[in-house]
């Protein structure tokens, strides 16, 4: 479905329109559409599931190469119906993705998830996966708004450089796919989207307890590292990890790498 005329037959088939709340921008360029599938089916996944289909400009590639092991995940009760109709052999869960409980599913270990995402929910739902006990993607390969990507990139001391940047890269090996303009979409978003893929990494971190630390070190940006964190980690274990990683008193969260922020965590919790 790569065209503005078959796009619009499937709306009239499915009986919609497209719906700015639920970040109905739909993908029309075959290009991108190709780079994504060709990435997932390269990382040779358990299964598939994918985040809202939508009229299926990525769905029907993915049935086609993982025929047995899709699932989809829609809110919009319109487009539920439609793809029960085209793809009844296809598990298709109603819901919201923010709520799911991806352990209770049944889908195998290894799982890749695959979504153009709605913007309103693309960064908590990284997030949300992240921090999530038991979930069984061990790849994910995500379009979004370019900002939001390239807060979950960004490097330490960049200006975006925060939370999301620290807790995903901790968990995760992400690199950028493909970018999206625009005009790849029908209707045209005023934003910029990027594609990612992200590689689990092996982590034994307590992850509730880690967030908790990651958003204590920046719960106040101008304020040293020490200030932000004094209230709520014994001193003598601050001070020794400060020690221990060469840190100067005057650091401040946004100077530290993942890889120090997760140093740093497991000394002052042992
Ligand atoms: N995959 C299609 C494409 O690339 O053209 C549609 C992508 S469109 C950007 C986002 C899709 O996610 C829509 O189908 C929308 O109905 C669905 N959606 C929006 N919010 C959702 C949520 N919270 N949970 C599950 N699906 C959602």
């Amino acid at each position: 479905m790569h065209t503005k005329q078959e796009l619009d037959a499937r709306m009239q088939e499915a009986g919609i329109q497209p719906l700015k709340k639920l970040g109905q921008n739909f993908l029309l360029n075959p290009n991108i559409v190709d780079a994504i599938v060709t990435h997932v089916k390269a990382l040779s996944p358990s299964a598939v599931v994918e985040i809202g289909p939508g009229l299926g400009a990525l769905t029907d590639e993915l049935i086609v190469s993982f025929p047995s092991s899709v699932t989809l995940v829609e809110i919009d009760s319109g487009l539920v119906e439609f793809w029960k109709k085209r793809a009844p052999l296809v598990q298709i869960i109603h819901s919201d993705a923010m709520s799911v409980q991806w352990v209770n599913l049944g889908i195998p270990d290894g799982a890749c998830l695959v979504s153009n995402l709605p913007y309103s929910i693309a960064a908590s739902l990284v997030m949300e996966i992240t921090l999530q006990a038991g979930q069984p993607f061990s790849s994910m390969v995500l379009m979004m708004q370019k900002e939001v990507a390239s807060r979950i990139q960004a490097a330490p001391n960049a200006e975006d450089y925060g939370i999301p940047s620290v807790v995903v890269q901790t968990f995760w090996t992400i690199a950028k796919l493909v970018d999206a303009g625009p005009q790849d979409f029908y209707p045209v978003p005023n934003v910029g989207s990027r594609v990612i893929t992200l590689k689990q990494k092996t982590s034994t971190l307590a992850r509730q307890g880690y967030v908790e630390f990651v958003k204590q070190a920046f719960s106040q940006r101008r304020k040293k590292l020490n200030s932000n964190l004094k209230n709520s980690y014994p001193k003598a274990k601050i001070d020794e990890a400060f020690e221990k990683l060469g840190l100067s008193d005057s650091a401040r969260a946004q100077e530290l790498s993942p890889t120090q922020f997760e140093e740093f965590y497991r000394l002052i919790s042992v």
